[in-house]
This record gives structure tokens, C-alpha cells and sequence, in this order.
């Protein structure tokens, strides 16, 4: 027997023995845990991890020491116990023990029918699972008879030129050796590694003696659980089947009954209603002692109940949730742990329409999921397309190659957005995030004809417009047709579940929103206040984007300033709407940022409208787009740079926040503005513009014969801002870090065109992660802390943020802590993420 000094090679499950999830694995522990329970736990022995490797590298533990657990004719299953419940493992040998000799016995016991099921199954999977013979050797047969028994035994004698193994022994030894080595094998070991395992990843097996399930009285088998796996709400579920094994109850619907009365059919609770009680006690008790939702896994033999496994039932993200808030509720686990059962991510699922996990998917193509939830609609190829449609109270999807400002009225209207550019911080993903559309981006593969007004999958079919589709923004899918779909859940548990996040986080949430109506969201998912106001979006509207252009193409100063003193009542009321509905929550206001050619128009059509609209030649008009036109816009005449050079910009847009304060300052609320200059990368240019600003705040208070204060910040997303935050902290009352930015600026890597690579440098291993998704902690991190030290040195008051796509993600948050930030903002879809993150980052450095 192999046996060492610091473990046993094989252990039975008693109350006592010496049971561990890192050396035998959850399953043996779970059982341990039953039997703990006195619940009626057929004898198990549980093999270790080191056994189960030694058994693949060729050295066979002692089987029939095994086998003595089991008395003089043995009759087991063995299943598989890895340490994750999620890791996988070989499939569940039943009836191993099963002979010619025993084949007699039980047709004397239990009748010629079930020793045949008996016999033929254990000859099936031994085939099929040790001996690796084709599974279509062995044709189905329902009832089976004592020839079809022969005729199995032949047919594995023919192929494998060996009789079928007599000895117990020799068959427990084979099964043991399969189990070990395809735990070994390739595919298991990419499975397990998909699903989050170590490479070293130990496997334990547990050798159960078997509960028939077959026989006289009642005799048979089934799976109870008392959660529904799709809301988490109470609800007793599963099957039972007479005359079974395994899980034979689930997998025919037919032969199965249901568990509680069902006008549609038997069920368990008439058939058996004692034993209907005993494992509604036992489920209770599972869960109050187990501290979690149990799927029990049972067989009546002859009468008797055995449960032979228990496994936490599988669930989808809002059944995670109502079943963590229930558990705490009771008083059965703790309110932290509760917390810690949800992943901050999974929250994306409850906030969204989705699609039912359950449903069939015919995947069309796969992308870069940017946007959580799912839409069904009409595909349309442009803005305007999609805005008729929504117009007329259709859904559609917006096709587009990749998105320009231009868009986000029609990405409003859509229900859905797909680009064939693009990664997780170019444009559509940015705008789809925020208004809280889903979003896939990245799908390069597919070829759109906007004049035929239709695109083309690799595999050559063509969807035109008009051809209804289901988006899965959150895996990153397009689906053929309409799906099914699942609403969204934020509902009590939901709000409760957020509720304790907020009694333990210790960083601040704000919300990255432009409109009312994102504001209004935020509003619902508690934010602390606006953290970025991108205020470039506001000109957007018809109205404004003429007055914008004019003011764009003025020659003379004074004609800017009079297409200014137009959009000046405009701002000031868009600033207005936001404090009134953030009720004196902090706001803070980032000053124009992007280059001015955006508001361009970008084709002949446009070019020609805006000549007419401005009463000029269309060569002039075209020459001044032409001389505007950068060859590398993001990193030219944009953010502050347009603050200095353009600066009547910038004045209009401080003007107008300071008169909407006094605004609400005379309907009784007292708001302190926070102005954040983009794009920051020298001292200077804080200086020169803090000092205007602070010129337009003196002359309105002069004219209005208001007091009001401001505080004046800075976005830190170039490498030089965070670099030199000493010198700019001393002008601030706070920085924020873009990281979209500060990505883009630190890889040299171009937001809107990663998208392209973004998957191979991921799978090649390049980069772990698309760092516009995930933080590069390594790189830009070190810039986010050098930023964060140097900027408080200088200035210890100040307020330090991160406001970029980054901010929504769990690990961001942890880093932001860590590095001593004092608030997140996201967009408003992912506050509830970044409010259960924020307390995760507490909990778990406890
Ligand atoms: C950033 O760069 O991180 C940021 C928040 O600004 P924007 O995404 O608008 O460029
Ligand atoms: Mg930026």
C-alpha cells in the first residue's frame, strides 16, 4: 500500500477522518460534511491528490484494501473530486463490482430486469470510459435482457481480445487508472485552466458503495433542489425517476416525475410523501449548516432514502445575488460574506436585459463584448436609419464601421450597437457604456456595405437591413434572430445587497454623465456625484451643432463671440439640469475637450449642407475643414491646448456654470462647481487658465452681486501631467486621472484602432489583458501612484480620482485604494459595480 508519513493514500469519510478540499477535493469534503449531518451518507472512501497522481504515473494503490471498506461482494461508484467545483473531471463509473457472480445474487434479490440495467450499464461505461471503445458498439436497449447482456460481453471480449474483467479488483484498479490519466490529459487540463484552475490543479476520487436505485418496493433515484437556479426566488426543483441511477431523472424528461404536486403530472410528494419530507428536512439542514443553496443528489432503495452527493446548485448571476442576501438575511452566513459571494462583475447581468442562459444560440459572430446586456432589433446601417426607426417604435441595431460624435444620437435611439473598429475605450464602446446600450466592437471580420446598406459575414452570408438580430453585449456576440431574453432584476436583494456594500466601502463612487438623463441614473444607482461631465457632448443637438459650426468657421473675434453669446444660454441651462437633479452633490464639469474639426461635417453631402447653412462657397468651406484637419488629432490642438489658443471657448462654458450656481443658489441650493481642465501636460497652462477662469468668475459676481466658490482641478492623462504632479497639484484643488488617456499616451497605443490587434496581442500573450479594459497596474499604475504621491506631497488636500473607463472595474478599484484615491467615476450602468467593488477592496485586505 502506498502510504508516506504525511498523507493516506485513501481515507473513509467519517465524522472524524482527516478530510481536506486541498488534498481530496470539494466533493470528498461536501460528503464529510454530510455525514457530519448524520444524514444517511452511503460508506465512502475518499483518495487523496498525491494517490490520485501516483495512479497516472503507473503506481496503482492498494485496490483491494479499497474494496474491504465495502464487505465481501463489493458493488461502488467512483466520482471525481477536484478542489474548484467548477474545475471539471472525469465523468461519475457506477456499479463497478458487477460480475457474472453478482449478476446472480441480484436476480435472485431484486428481480432479472434490474440485474440486467445493472450489469449492461457498468459494461457500457467501462467500455466506453477504461477500455476507450466506441460508444456506437453498444446500442441503447431500454429493457435489457439476459442475451443483451451476452451480446455486450462479446462484443468488448471481440474488440479488446480480452474477457470482460470478474474481478472487482481488476475493475476498480481500470477505472481508478482512466480517472487519474484524463485528469492528465490535454483537453482537461485547457478546460480546467478556462475555468480559472492552477496548472498544478490535484484531482481526489471517492470511491462510494452504491445505493441501487433499482429493485422491489420503491426503488429509484433524483435530484431535489429548493432555490430556482434562474431567479434564486424558493421554489422546490429537480426530478425523481423509479427504477434509475444516477442522474437518469434529468436526463429523461419523460420516464422523470416531478417533485411537488403538479397538476401536469406525478410527482414524489403523492408517490413517496415520507420520504418527500425527509429531504425537504435534509435540505434545510444542508443549507443552514452548509451555509449555501445544495442541489442533493438521492436514491430510494427499497424504500430507503441515501444521499449520495450534494453539490451547490448551479445559478446565473441574479439568482447568486437573491440567494446571498437570503443566506445573510437568515442569519446563516454574515453580511461581509454575503458580500464577497458576488462577484462585483456579475452585477452587469442583473442591470440589463439578457439573454436567457438557458436559451439555444445561434452564434453569427464574435467580438469584443463592450457594453453589457442584450437587445434584439433591426439591423440599420447609420444614425439617421436608426433614429427614423426608433421614431416609428422599432428596435434596431446600429452597424457601423466605427463611431464619430456624430452618432450619439443615433446610438441612443438604438437599441444595440456593433462596429467593426474599435476596442474597449474607442468611441462606441465609451458612449454605448454610458448610455447604458449594449455594445459589441472589434468585429473586424465582417465586411459593411452602407450603400447596399447591409454587411457581410467571413462566411459569405449577407445581412441586409431590416434582418432582426439578437446582440449580446455582454458576450460579445451577435445572435441570428430574436432570443430568448431575460429582464432586468434590481430588485430588493439587488438594493439590499448594495446597501451593506456602502456601510463598508471607504472609496468614493461618482458617475461619469453628460445628460439629465444619465444623471438621473446615477441618481437611481446612488452615486456620490458627477466625477466627469464630458461637456463636448452637449453640442450635439441640431440647434447647437449650427451655431457650433459658426462659431468654428468665424473669421473675427466678434463673430465668435456672438455664436458663443447664443450658446451660452444653452450651457447654462444644460448645467442648471444637472445641479438641480444632483441636488448639491458634488458635479464636476470637464471644459471642452476633443479637437473642433469633430464637429465637421465628414462627407461631400455634409460639406455641401454646412456651405448653405453658413451662405458660403463650398471651396471655402472645404479649404477651412482641410486646413483644420491634423494628422494625429488626439494628440494635436484638443483639450487644454484649444483652452489657450481658443480661449473665448472655455469663458463661455465657465460663465455658464457660474450663472447656473447662482441659479440654484436662488432656488435655495448651494452648489460649488468643479471645473477640470483636459489634457493637462505643463504648469503652465493651469496657470494662464486658472487665472482666466478666475476673471469670468470675478466679472459674474461683480455683475450678479453673487458670492459663489469653485474649485478649479485638472485631468492628469498624459505621462508628463502625472510626471509633474507636483508642480500642477499647488494650482488644484483636485486631479483626475483619465486613463483612456493615460493608456492610449503610455502604450502609444491608438484607443480607437487597438481594437484591430487587440485580440491576438491577448491571445498570444503580448499583453495579459486589453489594458483599456483592465488597468495595466505595471505601467500606467506606476503612473497613477508616481501622479498620486507627488500630487499630494505638493498639495496633501488634495482630491485624487480616477475617471476613465478603469474606474467601473473591480481590480481598478482595489489599485485606487491602495494607491490612496479618493473616489471612482464610471458610467452610470456600472456605479452598482463599482459601489460592491469598493467595499470587495475593504473586505478583502482585511
Ligand atoms: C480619459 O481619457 O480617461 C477620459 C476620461 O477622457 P475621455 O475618455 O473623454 O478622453
Ligand atoms: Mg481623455
Amino acid at each position: 500500500m502506498l502510504k508516506n508519513l504525511t498523507f493516506k493514500a485513501f481515507t473513509e469519510i467519517t465524522k472524524t477522518a482527516t478530510i481536506t478540499v486541498d488534498q481530496h477535493g470539494g466533493r470528498a469534503k461536501c460528503l464529510q460534511r454530510l455525514v457530519r449531518l448524520d444524514m444517511p451518507v452511503p460508506t465512502t472512501v475518499a483518495l487523496s491528490f498525491d494517490t490520485v497522481r501516483q495512479i497516472a504515473q503507473g503506481k496503482m494503490t492498494d485496490v483491494d484494501a479499497i474494496l474491504d471498506f465495502f464487505g465481501e461482494t463489493p458493488l461502488v461508484s467512483v466520482r471525481p473530486s477536484a478542489e474548484g467545483a467548477d474545475w471539471g473531471g472525469p465523468g461519475a463509473i457506477l456499479n463497478i463490482g458487477m460480475n457474472e457472480r453478482r449478476h446472480a445474487v441480484m436476480v435472485q434479490r431484486r428481480g432479472e430486469d434490474a440485474a440486467n440495467a445493472i450489469y449492461l450499464r457498468f459494461i457500457h461505461t467501462y467500455a466506453v470510459q477504461v477500455a476507450h471503445l466506441d460508444a456506437d458498439l453498444f446500442p441503447a436497449v431500454r429493457n435489457p435482457l439476459r442475451s443483451d447482456v451476452a451480446e455486450a460481453l462479446r462484443i468488448y471480449e471481440l474488440e479488446t481480445d480480452e474477457p470482460f474483467p470478474e474481478d472487482p479488483a481488476e475493475q476498480l484498479a481500470g477505472v481508478l487508472r482512466s480517472m487519474a490519466r484524463a485528469w492528465e490529459g490535454t483537453s482537461a487540463r485547457l478546460l480546467r485552466k478556462a475555468r480559472g484552475a492552477p496548472e498544478n490543479a490535484g484531482l481526489g476520487l471517492v470511491v462510494q458503495r452504491m445505493a441501487l436505485g433499482v429493485g422491489a418496493d420503491e426503488s429509484g433515484s433524483g435530484v431535489m433542489q429548493f432555490i430556482n437556479s434562474t431567479t434564486g426566488r424558493a421554489q422546490i426543483t429537480g426530478r425523481y425517476m423509479s427504477q434509475s441511477q444516477g442522474r437518469d431523472a434529468l436526463a429523461d424528461k419523460h420516464a422523470a416525475i416531478f417533485l411537488t404536486r403538479d397538476p401536469r403530472g406525478h410527482s414524489l410528494e403523492e408517490l413517496a410523501p415520507g420520504i418527500f419530507d425527509q429531504l425537504v428536512g435534509l435540505g434545510e439542514l444542508a443549507r443552514a449548516k452548509l451555509r449555501e443553496e445544495m442541489q442533493i443528489e438521492f436514491v430510494i432503495q427499497e424504500g430507503e432514502l441515501c444521499v449520495i452527493d450534494a453539490v451547490r446548485v448551479a445559478r446565473t448571476a441574479r439568482a447568486n445575488v437573491e440567494i446571498a442576501v437570503g443566506l445573510a438575511v437568515d442569519r446563516i452566513i454574515t453580511r461581509e460574506e454575503a458580500l464577497l459571494r458576488v462577484p462585483p462583475r456579475s452585477l452587469n447581468e442583473l442591470m440589463h436585459w439578457q439573454v436567457n442562459p438557458e436559451a439555444v444560440r445561434d452564434v453569427l459572430l464574435s467580438a469584443i463584448g463592450a457594453s453589457p446586456g442584450a437587445a434584439v432589433g433591426k439591423l440599420v446601417f447609420s444614425s439617421t436609419r436608426a433614429q427614423a426607426l426608433a421614431a416609428q417604435g422599432e428596435a434596431c441595431i446600429l452597424v457601423k464601421r466605427e463611431t464619430s460624435p456624430d452618432d450619439v444620437r443615433g446610438m441612443h435611439a438604438a437599441h444595440g450597437v456593433l462596429t467593426a473598429k474599435g476596442g474597449m475605450s474607442s468611441h462606441a464602446a465609451v458612449i454605448a457604456r454610458g448610455l447604458g446600450v449594449p455594445c459589441v466592437v472589434g468585429a473586424g471580420h465582417i465586411i459593411i456595405d452602407r450603400r447596399a446598406r447591409a454587411m457581410r459575414l467571413p462566411d459569405g452570408r449577407l445581412f441586409e437591413e431590416g434582418t432582426v438580430v439578437t446582440l449580446d453585449g455582454s458576450a460579445g456576440e451577435v445572435l441570428a434572430g430574436e432570443a430568448e431574453m431575460l429582464e432586468p432584476a434590481l430588485g430588493e436583494a439587488f438594493q439590499t445587497l448594495l446597501g451593506w456594500a456602502d456601510e463598508i466601502r471607504d472609496i468614493g463612487v461618482r458617475v461619469n454623465a453628460d445628460t439629465p438623463q444619465d444623471a438621473r441614473i446615477a441618481r437611481t444607482f446612488k452615486a456620490e456625484g458627477i466625477g466627469l461631465c464630458r461637456t463636448e457632448h452637449m453640442f450635439f443637438d441640431d440647434d447647437r451643432l449650427t451655431v457650433m459650426r459658426e462659431m468654428i468657421f468665424a473669421d473675427a473675434p466678434e463673430d465668435r463671440a456672438d455664436a458663443l453669446r447664443q450658446l451660452l444660454p444653452m450651457q447654462r441651462e444644460d448645467f442648471t439640469r444637472l445641479f438641480e437633479i444632483m441636488e448639491g452633490l458634488p458635479v464636476c464639469i470637464r471644459l471642452f475637450d476633443p479637437p473642433l474639426h469633430e464637429f465637421l461635417p465628414a462627407d461631400r453631402q455634409g460639406v455641401v449642407d454646412l456651405a448653405n447653412a453658413l451662405g458660403r462657397p463650398v471651396s471655402d468651406v472645404q479649404a477651412r475643414i482641410d486646413s483644420m484637419t491634423e494628422f494625429n488629432p488626439m494628440l494635436g490642438l484638443r483639450g487644454v491646448r484649444l483652452g489657450i489658443t481658443v480661449p473665448e471657448i472655455y469663458e463661455m462654458q465657465a460663465q455658464a456654470i457660474f450663472e447656473a450656481v447662482i441659479a440654484l443658489a436662488e432656488a435655495g441650493t448651494e452648489v460649488v462647481p468643479e471645473i477640470m481642465l483636459p489634457l493637462v501636460s505643463a504648469q503652465r497652462e493651469v496657470e494662464i487658465l486658472q487665472s482666466r477662469i478666475e476673471q469670468v468668475a470675478a466679472k459674474v459676481r461683480a455683475e450678479r452681486g453673487a458670492i459663489f466658490n469653485y474649485k478649479l482641478g485638472v485631468m492628469v492623462e498624459t505621462p508628463r501631467a502625472a510626471l509633474k504632479a507636483h508642480a500642477i497639484a499647488e494650482l488644484c484643488s483636485f486631479m483626475s486621472f483619465g486613463t483612456n488617456d493615460l493608456t492610449q499616451m503610455t502604450y502609444g497605443l491608438s484607443r480607437d484602432d487597438a481594437g484591430r490587434f487587440m485580440q491576438t496581442y491577448v491571445q498570444q500573450g503580448v499583453f495579459k489583458e486589453d489594458p483599456f479594459h483592465y488597468l495595466d497596474k505595471e505601467g500606467v499604475g506606476e503612473l497613477l501612484q508616481i501622479g498620486a504621491q507627488r500630487g499630494r506631497k505638493a498639495n496633501p488636500r488634495i482630491v485624487l480620482s480616477i475617471c476613465g473607463e478603469h474606474g467601473g472595474t473591480a481590480d481598478s478599484i482595489a489599485f485606487a485604494r491602495d494607491a490612496g484615491f479618493n473616489y471612482v467615476s464610471c458610467s452610470p450602468f456600472r456605479v452598482p459595480v463599482a459601489r460592491l467593488a469598493g467595499a470587495h477592496a475593504v473586505l478583502t485586505r482585511r
